[in-house]
C-alpha cells in the first residue's frame, strides 16, 4: 500500500523549522510494509491545504496530516479537509466537554477559542489526545483512510503509535519485511552505485535506498511477502549478490561504524592503537572513544598541530620538517613511527594534512591530506585527494584513516 503525508504548518516553510514528524512516521509505515510516495509541506492556508488533501486522496489510500489542529485562526486543518471532502463540521459537545475539563484540572478555565477544537469533521472518529487539547481524527473515507494528528511530536508520536497504529494493522494486509543493512567505506556513493545498479535494478522487490555521508555508504535492502521466508530468501538472493561485488569494501552488515568494527577485531586479538593528528586535531581520537569500552584497545595520542609540537611532542626531526614540509609522505610516516614508539601500541594512525578552505603551505593544494599506519612490520603513508571543505576533508581523513587500519587488520 502507498501513503502520503501533508505536514502542515507555515513555520514548516521557513529556514527555523523542520518537519521532523513525516520522518518518524515514515519509519512506522514502513514497518507496516506502507510506502510513502509523496510528501508535501503546507503553510497555514486554508484553500492550498484543501487542494493538496484532495489531490492526494485521488493518488493513494492512505493520508496523513499532522499540525493545524490548535485553536487558534491559522490552524486550519479541519476546515480544509472538510472542504476537500465535502462534509460538514459538527460540533461534538463530548470533545468540548474533554478540553474544558483538562483546563480544570491544571487549574485553569477554557478559552471560547479552544472551543474550535472540539469541531469534528462529518463521519470522523476522535483520536484522544492525552499529551494535549487538541484530539485528533481518523476518518475512512470512500477508497482510503485519512488521519488528522497534532503537530507537537510529543502529542503526534504516541497518538499514532497508541491508536492508529492498530487501526491500521487491522486493515492493511500484513506482510512480512525483512532487511539488509550494509556499510561501504573506500568509495564513493556514485562509484559504489555504478557497481551495483545493475544487480538491484531488476528488483522491485526487494526496495533498496543508497545512503551517504563522508566516506560512508549505506546500502539498505527491505523486502516484503506474504511469508517470512520468502521475504527472507529475497534479501538473501540481493543482498548476497552486492556483498560478492562490494567484497571487502563492505565493513558492517549490523550498523556498527568503523571505529567499533576496527576495535572489535583490536579487543579479539589483544592489540592496541594509538594516533597522531595535525589537520583534524582530536577528530579520530574523538570518534574512537566514541565506542564504550575502546580504552581496552585504545592508548591515546597526539595533537599536533603546530609543527613545534611535531618536533617537541614526537620528536621529529626539524630538517625533516623543513625538508618535506609538514603535509609531507616523511612526516606521515614519521608521526605514525614516533606515535608506536612513545606509547608502545601495536598500530599508531596519523593524518597530516591541508583542510583548506586556503592553502597554508605553498605547493600543497587544500584538500591534500597524507595519512600514515605504522604496524610491526613497518610504516607506510599513503596520499588522498578530498573535496567540498573543510569540515568533509576532516571527516573523509578520519573515515581513512579508520578504513586503513581495518583493511591492514583483515
Ligand atoms: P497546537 O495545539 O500546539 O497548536 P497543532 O496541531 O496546531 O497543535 P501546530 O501549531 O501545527 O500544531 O504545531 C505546533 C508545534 O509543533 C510547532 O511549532 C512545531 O514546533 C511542532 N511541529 C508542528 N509540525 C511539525 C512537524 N511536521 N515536524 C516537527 N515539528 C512539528
Ligand atoms: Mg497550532
Amino acid at each position: 500500500m502507498n501513503a502520503e503525508i501533508i505536514a502542515i504548518g507555515s513555520e514548516l516553510l521557513t529556514p527555523e523549522r523542520t518537519d521532523t514528524n513525516s520522518l518518524w512516521l515514515t519509519a512506522q509505515l514502513n514497518e507496516l510494509g506502507i510506502e510513502v510516495t509523496q510528501k508535501l509541506i503546507v503553510g497555514d492556508d486554508r484553500d492550498r491545504l484543501a487542494t493538496a488533501i484532495a489531490a492526494s486522496l485521488g493518488r493513494v489510500p492512505l493520508l496523513i496530516l499532522t499540525g493545524g489542529l490548535g485553536p487558534t485562526e491559522d490552524d486550519v486543518t479541519r476546515d480544509a479537509v472538510a472542504q476537500a471532502l465535502q462534509r460538514r463540521l459538527l460540533f461534538s459537545q463530548t470533545i468540548c466537554d474533554e478540553i474544558d475539563a483538562r483546563f480544570a484540572r491544571a487549574g485553569r478555565k477554557m478559552a471560547e477559542i479552544n472551543k474550535r477544537q472540539a469541531f469534528v469533521v462529518e463521519g470522523a472518529d476522535k483520536l484522544s489526545n492525552p499529551n494535549g487539547t487538541a484530539p485528533g481524527l481518523w476518518l475512512d473515507v470512500p477508497g482510503g483512510m485519512l488521519m488528522l494528528l497534532p503537530g507537537p511530536p510529543r502529542e503526534m508520536m504516541p497518538m499514532f503509535s497508541d491508536l492508529c497504529l492498530p487501526l491500521l494493522r487491522a486493515r492493511v494486509p500484513q506482510l512480512a519485511i525483512r532487511k539488509r543493512f550494509f556499510r561501504v567505506a573506500g568509495m564513493g556513493e556514485s562509484d559504489l552505485d555504478a557497481l551495483i545498479a545493475p544487480i538491484y535494478k531488476p528488483y522491485t522487490n526487494p526496495v533498496t535506498t543508497i545512503l551517504a555521508a563522508e566516506g560512508d555508504v549505506q546500502i539498505h535492502l527491505r523486502a516484503r511477502c506474504e511469508s517470512e521466508e520468502a521475504a527472507e530468501t529475497l534479501v538473501e538472493e540481493l543482498g548476497g549478490k552486492i556483498l560478492a561485488t562490494l567484497g571487502a569494501r563492505v565493513y558492517s552488515l549490523n550498523g556498527d561504524p568503523l571505529e567499533t568494527v576496527v576495535g572489535h577485531i583490536l579487543r579479539d586479538r589483544k592489540e592496541t592503537l594509538a594516533v597522531a593528528e595535525s589537520c583534524t586535531g582530536g577528530m579520530l581520537g574523538a570518534r574512537i572513544t566514541d565506542v564504550p569500552g575502546s580504552s581496552a584497545w585504545f592508548l591515546g595520542g597526539f595533537q599536533v598541530y603546530a609543527a613545534e609540537m611535531k618536533a617537541r611532542l614526537l620528536g621529529l626531526d626539524q630538517k625533516t620538517l623543513d625538508e618535506h614540509g609538514a603535509v609531507s609522505e616523511a612526516v606521515a610516516k614519521a608521526m605514525a613511527d614516533s606515535t608506536r614508539d612513545r606509547t608502545g601500541a601495536t598500530y599508531a594512525l596519523s593524518i597530516t594534512g591541508e583542510a583548506g578552505p586556503e592553502s597554508q603551505t605553498p605547493g600543497i593544494e587544500p584538500g591534500a591530506v597524507w595519512i600514515g599506519l605504522a604496524t610491526p612490520s613497518g610504516v607506510d603513508a599513503k596520499m588522498f585527494r578530498f573535496f567540498s571543505g573543510r569540515n568533509r576533508v576532516r571527516k573523509m581523513a578520519v573515515q581513512t584513516a579508520l578504513n586503513l587500519l581495518r583493511f591492514r587488520l583483515s
